[in-house]
């Protein structure tokens, strides 16, 4: 086994890396054999998973490296279409690393059920029916799902809160490895006899948030100056931007829009990648962001000039699965565990808030400093390249040719690489 060095990564081919992977040991047996063979989601299981299925749809998997996290080191998978996004995040990891890596604090794991009554006759009355309860209605909860009170998780509390005509009960459940939607959802429905009974009134619905206060996690990153820039002057500028754009988004909801989107393109490229639900992520997010009532950024960055450091913090929900669902039906998703060395939900939630904070660095930093259209130009440049036919050989060349030019599009990616091949023609 070769200690695996990371210098050069990106300037190898595919099968170069999986060679790499190979010779470290990165991965179990099973899943570089399955990388070897590039073992994909068969079809059968594909069509068990949802409904009217005819194919699937392929995603590149990528790896961003070496991210120190809590004193260890991680390379994370990530999924997405988006070019620079995995450029981004390893480049911030790369920087973050040099500083001391990251930290993470995860505050709780445990998803909420509610249960909507409206119809009610006299609010206080059902209040003190339910609360009086509260221990029973708790226990029929777990009766409910007693397999996951056997692993350790179950119902732990129930409050409840008026809201106009409503009266919603919630409870908190300890879902274990599982992000719970089904787990909850078969608790919050078990609930429904008995809190009609109680309240006297009628159940609207009964179901998980997807708002998982209760499942919080904060990662946090220090950069020292030095590393945005050799400068003095520029880099205690830089960091006097970065401030200012974390400030800008907690401010302007069009930019904590963005900024925010930015987030989740690191976020949601491991969530995919390990084959949790990434709507559910986004959804929590999203409410997150707006918990005071206005839209903001879900990170912040300060900048101490005393110590000449710069200081990440990032807090979203993150209530991520390492069982259920999917999870475990797709070969693909199954290696991006391993790569990670299959770490338990506590684990990989702490993982995804770091990469949030990494790739939010990354973008503002280059959003602060060249703007981020330079790196997106090249990365268009060669995605036109593809689209426009050439080949392996052709694309650099037309690569640097698109670049020149002022308007880059498709019709102008293939004038360019049939002159490019007429040229070498003649
Ligand atoms: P599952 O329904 O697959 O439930 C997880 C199951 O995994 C448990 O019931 C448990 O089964 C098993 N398990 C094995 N080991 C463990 C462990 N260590 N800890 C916990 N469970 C373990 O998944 P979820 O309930 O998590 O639901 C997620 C799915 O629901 C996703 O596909 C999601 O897309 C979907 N969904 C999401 C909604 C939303 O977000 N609003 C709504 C509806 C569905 P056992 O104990 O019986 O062995």
């Amino acid at each position: 086994m070769t200690k695996l060095k990371w210098t050069g990564f990106a300037k190898k081919s595919p099968q170069e890396r999986i060679n790499l992977l190979k010779n470290a040991s990165l991965l179990q047996t099973n899943n570089q054999e399955n990388l070897d063979k590039q073992v994909e989601l068969p079809l059968d299981i594909a069509n068990q998973m949802v409904e009217n299925v005819i194919t699937k749809l392929a995603l590149p998997l990528a790896i961003a490296p070496d991210f120190l996290v809590d004193g260890k080191t991680y390379h994370l998978p990530m999924v997405t279409e988006e070019p620079s996004v995995v450029a981004a995040a390893s480049f911030a990891a790369k920087l973050i690393k040099r500083s001391g890596g990251f930290t993470t604090t995860i505050h709780n794991r445990q998803m909420i059920g509610q249960v909507a009554l409206f119809d009610l006759h006299d609010f206080e009355e059902a209040t003190t029916a339910i609360l009086h309860q509260k221990q029973l209605l708790i226990s029929l909860a777990n009766q409910a799902h007693p397999s996951i009170v056997k692993r350790g998780g179950g119902a732990r509390d129930l409050w409840l809160e008026q809201k106009e005509d409503f009266l919603i009960v919630y409870i908190s459940i300890n879902t274990k490895e599982a992000m719970g939607a089904n787990i909850v959802n078969t608790m919050m429905e078990a609930l429904v006899p008995p809190l009609e009974k109680l309240s006297k009134g009628q159940a609207l619905m009964a179901i998980l948030s997807n708002y998982a206060t209760e499942s919080l996690v904060t990662a946090k990153c220090h950069l020292k100056l030095s590393s945005l820039s050799r400068n003095h002057d520029e880099a205690h500028l830089l960091a006097q931007k970065l401030v200012k754009a974390s400030q800008l988004a907690q401010l302007d909801p069009y930019r904590a829009s963005t900024h925010n989107k930015g987030i989740f393109n690191g976020i949601d490229a491991l969530v995919l990648a390990t084959g949790n639900d990434w709507r559910a992520i986004e959804a929590g997010g999203h409410a997150y962001a707006a918990r005071d009532g206005q839209y903001r950024g879900l990170s912040q960055w300060t900048y101490d000039q005393k110590t000449a450091t710069i200081h990440g913090q990032l807090t979203l929900p993150m209530p991520i699965a390492t069982r259920g669902g999917s999870i475990g039906l797709n070969p693909t998703v199954t290696l991006a565990h391993d790569l990670l060395g299959n770490p338990n939900a506590k684990e990989l939630a702490g993982l995804m808030t770091c990469l949030g904070l990494a790739q939010n660095f990354a973008a503002l930093k280059a959003l602060t400093s060249t703007g981020i259209q330079a790196g997106h130009m090249k990365l268009q440049a060669k995605s036109l390249a593809l689209l426009a036919g050439a080949k392996e050989a052709e694309v650099g060349p037309l690569v640097q040719k698109l670049l020149n030019e002022k308007h880059m599009n498709l019709a102008t990616a293939e004038s360019l690489l049939n002159s490019l091949r007429n040229a070498k023609r003649s």
